[in-house]
């Protein structure tokens, strides 16, 4: 559960409790009003002070950004590449992927595209960071936004590909900077060039490192593209992203358990060492190339189990 408490003018206390007349819920002593939403908690006191509240309160907050008095706001490490508050609630396209820290199954890229009417019904549908709904909630609301057609695009990077760059000497960035770049790329194609605002990324490396990549593949980097970590928690379009990203990602893993006839876990626990080494025992070492990024420490723990 996160919270930010901010200071508002009362003018726009008072707009925020017309905004949230439909979710008021009982006042607490010397507040102005209380309002709950699926994701977030609102408090707004006498003070001007406001206190957001719940599982993705930023998702309201960047609704009142511009109307905030200056104090201490949230830290976002700011560069070059940071977008302006105005793009969360501008047309634009959003990606994030996933998978990329569990040992088996492959890394999955999502984008998508939203106008500015789409995002707050998206926010209404309770679209939020994937990291923070269950697996059945995220393909539930992943469903939802196919069924929206939202245009998106998404690319899944399988273990055998990725053992096999890994082993060219790519890092897991590189191939996470190229999933992304196609992933945007792609979906550019398909909505046209000037009608979104900006592009805006996940943060998961230095903006430089990130271009230095694309470099590599004598690719560069498209016009207003933006970073920031934390993304989905401010852009409805990198949430989305992310449940989708996310929804590949378990379909993918379902699909690799009936393959193999074992029901494979997510992360990188130690059962998941542990099932590495009843795989390696059942199918032998190469098998895990399949199903796998075997560079994890996960597979040189899983052999301990075998000696
Ligand atoms: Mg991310």
């Amino acid at each position: 559960m996160a919270y930010h408490t901010l200071s508002f003018p009362i003018a726009t206390i008072n707009k925020m409790k017309e905004a949230y007349k439909n979710s008021l819920v009982k006042t607490p002593a010397g507040a102005v009003f209380s309002a709950k939403l699926p994701h977030t908690v609102i408090t707004a006191y006498q003070s001007g002070k406001v206190l957001f509240q719940g599982k993705n309160p930023e998702i309201e907050i960047i609704r009142w950004s511009t109307e905030e008095l200056p104090n201490n706001r949230t830290k976002v490490k700011k560069h070059e590449y940071t977008p302006l508050n105005t793009l969360f609630t501008a047309n634009h396209i959003g990606s994030d992927e996933s998978g990329t820290g569990d040992y088996f199954g492959p890394i999955t890229v999502a984008a998508t595209y939203l106008t500015k009417e789409q995002i707050p019904v998206l926010r209404e549908m309770g679209i939020a960071d994937s990291k923070k709904l269950t697996d059945s909630l995220i393909s539930e609301l992943a469903t939802k936004l196919l069924e929206l057609n939202i245009p998106y695009t998404s690319l899944t990077l399988h273990n055998e590909k990725y053992n096999q760059l890994q082993q060219n000497g790519w890092s897991q960035g590189k191939m996470k900077t190229l999933l992304h770049h196609h992933a945007n790329t792609n979906l550019i194609k398909k909505i046209g060039l000037h009608k979104y605002e900006g592009i805006l990324i996940d943060q998961f490396c230095e903006p430089y490192i990130y271009k230095r990549h694309l470099q590599s593949e004598k690719l560069t980097l498209p016009q207003k593209t933006f970073f920031m970590t934390k993304a989905e928690d401010f852009s409805i379009a990198v949430a989305a992203a992310s449940i989708i990203a996310r929804a590949k990602f378990i379909k993918e893993m379902d699909h690799l358990s009936e393959k193999l006839g074992v029901e494979l876990l997510k992360g990188a626990s130690k059962k998941v060492d542990q099932l590495a080494a009843e795989i390696i025992q059942t199918r032998g070492f190469d098998s895990l190339n399949k199903y796998a990024k075997v560079h994890f420490a996960n597979t040189e723990k899983a052999k301990a189990y075998i000696l």
